[in-house]
């Protein structure tokens, strides 16, 4: 299958050639990427640059950092297809090639990159790229029909607030029924935000824990009251 990105290089690699084509990027991930930089950032847009630049330079260097000066928290790197990554800055230094970000543990996939500030809630993030992937489901597979219905389940009463740490178990457990389990990477993908940000972000899901019911106070002993004497 070919995209409209991968059909724009052809004439440039035409006329000047493959070799001049693999001047630009890395040994592994030649020629440039259109990166696609959405949310938090200064300045959004699609920024054709050679691979291997690094996240750092293209977020701060070229799309003049995050909005309103807030501190970067999180990376989409792929939409909401891939696992999110914590804004560290072994990630900021990473280059962006099919190869480096895959060894970040995600993938670069189509860069449509999604940059998230410290106010955002990444269970926030969990609850709607999961509603987005539930509403994708074709329903062929029971792991993914089923999987995403019971992920928004959980992650809507995350949001209302009032879950126990046993729902956040249940909502990894769910994970782990989908992940590898279904006939298209849709149902993985379904996952990656889900377990990426209770294992990077697990203060924004336990910030939703319900608070233990307060205990009643025992009512106060009743003073003696002096009899009238007849
Ligand atoms: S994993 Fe793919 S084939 Fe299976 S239900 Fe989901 S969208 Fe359909």
């Amino acid at each position: 299958m070919n995209n409209t990105e991968t059909l724009a290089n052809i004439p440039p690699i035409v006329a000047r050639g493959a070799e001049w084509y693999r001047t630009l990027g890395t040994e592994s991930s030649p020629g440039t990427k259109v990166m696609c930089l959405s949310g938090h950032v200064a300045n959004a847009g699609n920024y054709e640059v050679p691979f291997g630049i690094t996240f750092r330079d293209l977020i701060y260097g070229l799309a003049g950092g995050i909005r309103g000066g807030r501190t970067l928290k999180a990376i989409l790197p792929s939409g909401a297809s891939a696992p999110i990554l914590a804004a560290t800055d072994k990630v900021l230094d990473t280059r962006l090639t099919y190869e480096d970000v895959a060894a970040l543990g995600s993938q670069l996939g189509s860069a449509s990159i999604i940059l998230m500030d410290e106010t955002v809630d990444m269970s926030w993030v969990a609850m709607k790229t999961t509603h987005f992937f539930k509403h994708e489901s074709c329903g062929k597979c029971t792991p993914c029909r089923e999987g995403t219905y019971w992920m928004t389940h959980i992650l809507d009463r995350v949001q209302a607030g009032g879950v126990q740490a046993a729902d956040l178990a249940l909502l990894s457990d769910v994970t782990h029924q989908i992940g590898g389990k279904c006939l298209c990477p849709l149902g993985d993908f379904a996952t990656s935000a889900v377990v990426s940000s209770l294992k990077l972000f697990p203060a924004d899901y336990e910030q939703h824990l319900a608070v233990a019911a307060a205990v009643p106070a025992k009512p106060a002993a009743r003073a003696k009251v002096a009899q009238p004497v007849s």
